[in-house]
């Protein structure tokens, strides 16, 4: 399987001296350091005209300031090995990369984040480093206030970290772990309709880890929760992170009798299994009903392609 988000880890992020003040200033104020940014949900970036090459657009410092941004606020994603700069992500609204005189014309190229990754035009690398910032940029923006106290949460370590001015409480950036699951009996596999999906999109279930779960558990509890089957063998296969907002998809195989689904209402519109052939032609976009899955950015298409490929 291989997910195209990630998991690319090609800066250092060198954790071990976030948390030195003095280093940490100097080095978001270097001259050598580059900024990102991310207005909303989209990315500032530099396309070719077909728009079959896009590049994360780098600005300096001063660049930033001069748009109108804190560069003190940036959000430290790592050091580039090849050069050893420093590179960050700013974050801003969409409505100030829209109405603000300054920036403008500089901020006009954005493109939506989800888009990059269904394109496929920008480098692995450099995808999954607007990925990491996103899921970053989302937390920030949900973490303004102290959960305790209500006071005010001052940014540390470069991002990594925010710390509640008045009663000192701490917070660190979270990722939601999700099981995501191919339900299948060897020849058939489940795939759901979401309310919320877009027309005649189908995917495999999934849902959010809740305390007290472990992996299998989360995937038996959802399982029978969304359908009504009872699953028994299941395997991790593998895992990757999706920054809308801050999920990280554990990717899971899961083996349960062919029976008739008891489908929960409130969440699923319409579930069933789906033979090999009939999940083939959704994949390649063939299906007669028009019925279709995720792109191959997703862990719902890795999955069932996998377990077409017999690969699972
Ligand atoms: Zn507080």
């Amino acid at each position: 399987m291989k997910p195209t988000l990630g998991p690319t880890v090609i800066l250092d992020r060198i954790s071990e001296k976030r948390t030195d003040k003095e280093y940490m200033e100097a080095l978001v104020s270097a001259e050598t350091s580059r900024f990102f940014v991310l207005a909303g949900d989209k990315a500032v970036v530099d396309s070719n005209e077909d728009r079959t090459k896009t590049h994360v657009h780098w600005f300096t410092g001063l660049e930033i300031a001069d748009l109108g941004l804190a560069v003190n606020e940036a959000i430290f994603l790592g050091i580039d090995p090849e050069d050893g700069t420093a590179k960050y992500a700013v974050a801003t609204s969409e409505h100030y990369a829209r109405g603000a005189p300054q920036a403008r014309d500089a901020l006009k190229s954005r493109v939506e984040v989800r888009t990059l990754a269904t394109e496929g035009a920008m480098p692995q690398s450099e995808l999954a480093l607007v990925a990491q910032a996103v899921s970053l940029g989302h937390w920030h923006e949900n973490h303004r206030c102290c959960g305790r106290c209500g006071g005010s949460m001052n940014i540390k370590q470069g991002g990594w970290k925010r710390k509640c001015w008045a009663c000192g409480y701490e917070a660190f950036p979270r990722v939601d772990p999700v099981v995501i699951m191919a339900v299948t009996d060897g020849e058939h596999i489940v795939l759901a309709h979401e309310h919320r999906f877009p027309d005649k999109m189908y995917s495999t279930l999934a849902g959010y880890i809740e305390p007290g779960d472990d992996i299998v558990h989360a995937v038996r509890r959802e399982t029978k929760e969304e359908t009504g089957l009872e699953v028994g063998e299941v395997k991790l296969l593998g895992s990757q992170p999706w920054p809308f907002p801050h999920s990280l998809m554990l990717g899971c195989i899961a083996h349960a009798e062919y029976r008739e689904l008891v489908v929960d209402a409130a969440e699923i519109e319409h579930a069933a299994w789906f033979s090999r052939i009939e999940a083939n032609s959704m994949l390649s976009g063939i299906h007669s009903q028009e019925l279709w899955l995720p792109g191959p950015q997703s862990m719902a298409h890795q999955l069932v392609k996998a377990w077409l490929s017999n690969e699972i």
